[in-house]
């Protein structure tokens, strides 16, 4: 399935998702570690402790700031090798749950519980119960109350700490009234929008392919990111959002790409890894 959007301001950039949602395939299950650089908070806010998820930090002149996220686990055991990898790396990363996926056995179950407790390593999102009735993209956005209850629930369910979500399918971003993305997912924003979460989107994705086999390899992302940063080609400035599936890395071969990605992002001083309760849309939102 491939999704259009625009970055805003006057970018605009076209990103194709191929999204293919596997109930149960893989995952990468976490325990990570942190990077408590630019910890330290300078606003009063009104999420939690200033310790805890979402209190703000000060962005830091001169470093680029990574958000990695990782949508629709928990799906082992792709989600095991993130966490492990991020973990040794030392890196902060965010998975984007989905509910039906946590609710297949009790190993996934403890997987998400383990991320949840991971702060500040790794931080959970909503990323639907049912993502999207199970791919159906256009049903679940023609339908706004069912698709907002759908989001809702995975809240719920998840125990997922801050209204952050990202919509199954879909390029979109939404904080405080400000929404872009794909047209037909614009009522589905709105609504949760204005009930306080922010929607989170994406910079650029690792892409796949059938059988979630990593399209590009780490030399290529890692150049890829780079590229933006140059360009300012990012939804914020001096940002950038990574979408991958953390089934993709299931395969020995596959972590290890994972890992040479971050061994080649960690040689750049610049680059600081945080998790998404940081991103500017959230923070400012907040303040
Ligand atoms: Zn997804």
């Amino acid at each position: 399935m491939i999704h259009f959007f625009c970055l805003p301001g006057k970018l605009s950039v076209t990103a194709v998702l191929g999204v293919a949602i596997l109930i149960g395939n893989t995952g990468c299950n976490s325990s990570g570690q942190k990077n408590s650089k630019g910890k330290g908070s300078t606003t009063n806010s009104s999420f939690m402790a200033r310790s805890g998820p979402g209190a703000p930090i000060t962005y830091q002149n001169g470093k680029r700031y990574i958000f990695l996220t990782f949508d629709d686990g928990p799906q082992p055991p792709g989600t095991n090798n993130c966490q492990s990898i991020f973990h040794e790396e030392g890196v902060k990363a965010t998975f984007f749950l989905v509910g039906f996926n946590r609710n297949i056995d009790a190993y996934r179950r403890r997987i998400a519980d383990s991320l949840n407790n991971s702060y500040p390593e790794f931080i959970t999102a909503n990323h639907s119960t049912t993502h999207g009735f199970r791919d159906n993209y256009r049903l679940f956005y023609s339908r706004p109350d069912s698709a907002v209850a759908d989001m809702l629930k995975a809240q719920k369910d998840l125990n997922i700490k801050l209204k952050i979500a990202r919509l199954p399918g879909m390029n979109t971003w939404a904080s405080a009234g400000q929404v872009q993305g794909p047209k037909s997912s614009l009522t589905v924003t709105r609504a949760l929008d204005s009930l306080g979460y922010t929607i989170i989107g994406w910079d650029l994705e690792w892409q796949f392919t059938k059988g979630s086999v990593p399209k590009q390899g780490a030399a290529e992302m890692a150049a890829q990111i780079n590229k933006r940063f140059e360009q300012k080609y990012t939804y914020q400035p001096n940002t950038f959002v990574l979408l991958a599936h953390d089934r993709m890395f299931a395969r020995p071969q596959y972590a290890d790409s994972l890992r040479k990605f971050i061994a080649i992002l960690k040689q750049d001083p610049r680059n600081i890894f945080e998790t998404i309760d940081h991103y500017p849309t959230i923070q400012n939102r907040e303040k």
